[in-house]
């Protein structure tokens, strides 16, 4: 018998979350305020985010302790396992050690409660009683309402109309949870109003519903507030829990990785097991870090790097990043959650530095991997996640021509069990391969001509 996982006790679980803005060589550019063009302070964020979170969004400190109420429901599911995908490997039929953190064990299917949960905590402590957000396919609405629920919050998402009407499940998952969810553009908001007035039938993107939740937050005054699933640097350091625990669990087989990789949309997940390792590379081991994208919503592969907005309706700061443009509307390709026109700041930042990698992958190469997986591991994986192990794939295979081992770590983001439809549509063969074409990069290179340069 071979040892095919790696637990840790609850008592193992890290008490800190790392902050990798205390390791960086280089300090990454401030977001700007778009109006007057300079450094944006806590002031401005106040109306949107609780101080206690903007306080980590600009800390410099390397560790931030977990409050006990945190960890506590971090226990529920955490520490996740880390797995040796043996059967996957025999069939790759290279000569490479798969590991994976599994991220689908938390209540809600992926990754993101690791933020939602200290962000409703934090929103709670600061005297918050309604979160509004956006979600795309419905992972982020439904971990935050799962979080609002646990921490006594009201928790309204605008949900992109698109997914709202194919993807009832999500929804479903946050009224249980007890949350409003709104189809988004809605009429509920002027920016919402704005886009049903020029597009009645308008399927939404994540830009718009951005716009219809930040404004929503702001207008519900004192005790009302937003949050966000990814992107920022708060968000990204609560998912470093992902990779302390997995640097833990190797320690204790005696293993260190000599590739990387986790799937990305704004970046949260890969920041998550990365940056923890990207630490380990700035202070001299020698490893490679890689961000795998779709072909359709290639931020990091083609995208300039660039002050842009976060949202359509131009409502955030100006944030420094590889972006398609913030009108960018995606093809309805299946990873709903990598639909994102933007790549997380710090995320962006290594990546011009040179500490992290990115490729790009078409969908039907992704669900050809996950497919691959699914009858071999047996788990289904997230669309989303289908990206990472496509990377794991091109891998091997370059280990194979090489003829050199490797050992590789990737994030499995979350399961597929939600997202059941997109399979069925590639096993029929209706998937298309999607690449963008040169012309989306000429348009998003107009959305943010004229804007200050990092
Ligand atoms: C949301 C989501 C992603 C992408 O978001 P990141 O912020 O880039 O991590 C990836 N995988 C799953 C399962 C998701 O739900």
């Amino acid at each position: 018998m071979e040892q095919q996982k790696v637990v840790l006790a609850d008592q193992e679980i890290p008490r800190q979350w790392y902050n990798i803005q205390a390791d960086l060589p280089k300090p990454m550019s401030p977001p700007l305020h778009p109006g007057t063009g300079k450094p944006v302070g806590p002031g401005d964020l106040a109306p949107i985010f609780p101080m206690n979170l903007i306080e980590q969004e600009v800390s410099q400190e390397r560790w931030i302790d977990i409050p006990g109420e945190i960890l506590d429901k971090y226990l529920l599911w955490r520490p996740s396992p880390l797995c040796r995908a043996r059967n996957f490997e025999k069939l790759l039929d290279a000569p490479v050690k798969i590991y994976y953190k599994y991220e689908g064990s938390s209540p809600a299917g992926s990754h993101k409660p690791n933020t939602a949960i200290p962000q409703a905590y934090y929103n709670k402590a600061f005297g918050v009683k309604r979160i509004s957000t956006e979600t795309g396919a419905g992972q982020w609405g439904s971990a935050l309402s799962m979080a609002c629920a646990m921490f006594g919050l009201e928790c309204r998402v605008f949900m992109v109309r698109v997914s709202y009407d194919q993807k009832p499940y999500r929804r479903m998952m946050m009224n249980t949870w007890g949350a409003e969810c709104i189809p988004s553009p809605s009429n509920r908001t002027a920016a919402g109003r704005q886009v049903l007035a020029e597009h009645p039938d308008s399927p939404g993107s994540l830009g718009i519903a951005i716009s219809e939740a930040v404004e929503d937050a702001v207008a519900g005054g004192e005790f009302s507030r937003y949050s966000l699933g990814s992107v920022l640097n708060h968000v990204c350091m609560h998912q470093t829990i992902i990779g302390l625990e997995a640097q833990k669990q190797l320690e204790k087989i005696d293993v260190y990785p000599d590739v990387v990789i986790g799937c990305a949309g704004g970046g949260s997940n890969f920041a998550g097991i990365s940056l923890p390792f990207v630490r380990d590379k700035i202070h001299g081991k020698s490893l490679r870090i890689i961000g795998a994208e779709p072909a359709s919503c290639p931020t990091m592969t083609r995208g300039p790097f660039a002050y842009d907005f976060g949202d359509l309706a131009k409502m955030t700061p100006l944030l420094p990043m590889y972006t398609l443009g913030h009108d960018y509307v995606p093809a309805p390709i299946h990873a709903g959650g990598l639909r994102y026109h933007g790549m997380a700041p710090i995320i962006s930042h290594l990546l011009r530095l040179g500490l992290l990698e990115a490729a790009s992958y078409d969908q039907l190469e992704t669900f050809d991997a996950g497919v691959k997986w699914a009858r071999t591991e047996g788990i289904i994986p997230a669309p989303e996640t289908n990206h990472a192990i496509a990377a794991v794939v091109a891998e091997a295979r370059r280990a194979k021509e090489e003829g050199k081992e490797r050992t590789i770590l990737f994030n499995f983001s979350g399961h597929g069990m939600v997202d059941l439809a997109a399979y069925d549509a590639y096993l029929a063969g209706k998937l298309v391969p999607y690449q963008l074409p040169d012309e989306e990069i000429q348009r998003a290179l107009k959305a943010i001509a004229g804007f200050p340069k990092p």
